[in-house]
């Protein structure tokens, strides 16, 4: 089966991961845009056709992108090693 990326329509795309249970699900990538997508979300998440129109990219619009952002640091708290499962509110 071939897989086009929903974002940008690239038809290079790379599992990064696979369920499990064999079978089940699978996390993509798109090698151009690095969008990223599990097999079992919405088909709006999932396929080119209907992804929505304002968010799809072109190889000029990637081209045109001036950088990418950059992963803020890590706000201060407990040392603990895992995710605590609170959400921060950055704006707070
Ligand atoms: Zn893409």
């Amino acid at each position: 089966m071939t897989c086009i990326c929903p974002r940008c329509a690239c038809d290079t795309v790379t599992t990064v991961a696979t369920s499990p249970v064999h079978g089940v699900w699978d996390v993509l990538q798109c090698d151009r845009c690095r969008y990223m997508w599990r097999t079992t979300e919405p088909d709006r998440r999932t396929r080119r056709d209907l992804y929505p129109a304002e968010f799809r990219l072109t190889q000029a619009d990637l081209d045109d992108a001036p950088e990418v952002p950059s992963v803020p640091p890590r706000l201060p708290g407990p040392a603990t090693g895992r995710a605590t499962g609170t959400i921060r509110n950055a704006a707070s």
